[in-house]
């Protein structure tokens, strides 16, 4: 039996967004390893994890449920980001531990692998067609078989410039004002286009950003349907779910749903009701691998598949977590596709290896990724982790915020 001795942080990236839980335990050299990265709330969370770290030191690390279980209630209140991020890093840590004493990577331990790797979808994007046509034939070539398509930046395809839109004449200034009915005319348009040049053979997706307002994303899902979409991402803003069902009702075009969900409320109702097709939490914000196998778990019974979110600020850790999952579960779909910078490859001995379009685990016991903590503290540059990072604000002509 090992016992946990103590729970430490780790920050790294340059911009020290990154988070890591290591839980030390009493046995020589067994450690195990988490993510609890969050972008905008990285000192937020490493003083969680100070917090909690009481809860568990001298316990049993091999009781992962129970730890869990005793995580989830130990502030009363719950399901919220920052502790389910924390949780998420301890629960991946005691896998990691698990998996070493038993000389087993995780995967093996969770059932065994039933797909030799993880395919993956690549983000294509272009600022006009002809330019996201050719990012997305460099992705098809490469080997990525699902390929998501977007019109320039985050809500692209529904900007306009102040030429082309009618703004208050007290209006803030701001460099583009997001428009549902330009989105409405730009992405179907796209999808029209990249059909006739491509063909129906590609299997492509695209991400709303939850940028609609409802009744417009039943539109564009239904605008959407001739072009038959591996899925459509992020429809509707987490506030707006109960509008799957007047999607479901219009059209059959394949949806994507999750990456800003924290709570079982927000996932269970649309799993049982049947009015998604894939489930796209992220694992770090879903509780950790504990979890997110219930989630699968539950999506499978219901014919739904799992596409675990990935993201630009996602790190290899909670990567190398998804695709333990994505290993073991019969209804997985696909795997978000994110890569990192070569200096951060070197901070993680026995990443996961994207190539082709796939990501491979190795056969290392546990999560069989490590952190070198030397190279970590370097890569952090003390003045960029010192600052506060927010979300991107889009605003309509007339100044509104547009939610992600
Ligand atoms: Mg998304």
């Amino acid at each position: 039996m090992a016992k946990i001795t103590d729970v430490q942080t780790i920050r790294t990236r340059s911009n020290g967004t990154w988070v890591f839980v290591k839980v030390l335990t009493d046995q020589p050299g067994l450690y195990g390893i988490g993510s609890a990265s969050d972008h905008y709330r990285a000192k937020t969370v490493v003083t969680a994890i100070e917090t909690i770290a009481p809860l568990i030191i001298g316990r049993d690390a091999s009781h992962i449920e129970d730890i869990w279980q005793s995580v989830y209630t130990s502030g009363y209140w719950r399901n919220d980001s920052i502790i389910n991020t924390v949780q998420a890093g301890i629960d991946m840590a005691l896998w990691d531990i698990k998996g070493k004493e038993a000389g087993l990577p995780v995967y093996q331990l969770l059932g065994g692998a039933c797909r030799s790797a993880v395919p993956c979808y690549a983000h294509a994007a272009g600022d006009d067609l002809p330019a996201l046509e050719d990012d997305i034939r460099r992705y098809l070539e490469e080997g990525y078989p699902v390929v998501r398509c977007q019109l320039g930046p985050y809500g692209g395809g529904g900007f306009l410039g102040d030429d082309e839109t009618q703004r208050p004449k007290n209006a803030a200034p701001q460099k583009r004002s997001f428009d549902d009915e330009a989105y409405l005319e730009n992405v179907p348009a796209m999808f029209a286009y990249l059909r006739d040049k491509l063909g129906f053979g590609p299997k492509l997706t695209h991400d709303v950003h939850e940028h609609l307002r409802p009744h417009n994303a039943v539109n564009l899902a239904k605008l959407l349907e001739p072009y038959r979409l591996f899925f459509l991402e992020d429809l509707l803003s987490p506030e707006q779910v109960q509008w799957y069902r007047q999607v479901r009702q219009q059209c059959t075009t394949t949806q994507a749903m999750g990456e800003l969900f924290i709570n079982p409320h927000e996932w269970t109702p649309l799993i049982t009701e049947r009015l998604i097709d894939y489930v796209r939490v992220r694992v770090s914000k879903g509780g950790g691998i504990t979890n997110c196998r219930k989630i699968a778990t539950l999506c499978e019974w219901f014919g739904i598949h799992t596409a675990w979110q990935e993201g630009g600020d996602n790190d290899p850790v909670n990567q190398m977590a998804a695709v333990h999952l994505d290993m073991v579960c019969w209804n997985f779909g696909i795997q978000e596709e994110n890569h990192f910078r070569p200096e951060e490859y070197e901070i993680f001995p026995g990443h996961a290896v994207l190539d082709g379009g796939h990501l491979y685990p190795n056969d290392k016991p546990g999560l069989g990724i490590d952190i070198d903590e030397a190279k970590a503290e370097q890569l952090m540059d003390p003045d960029k982790s010192a600052r506060s990072f927010f979300m991107a604000e889009d605003r309509r002509a007339d100044g509104t915020i547009v939610r992600p």
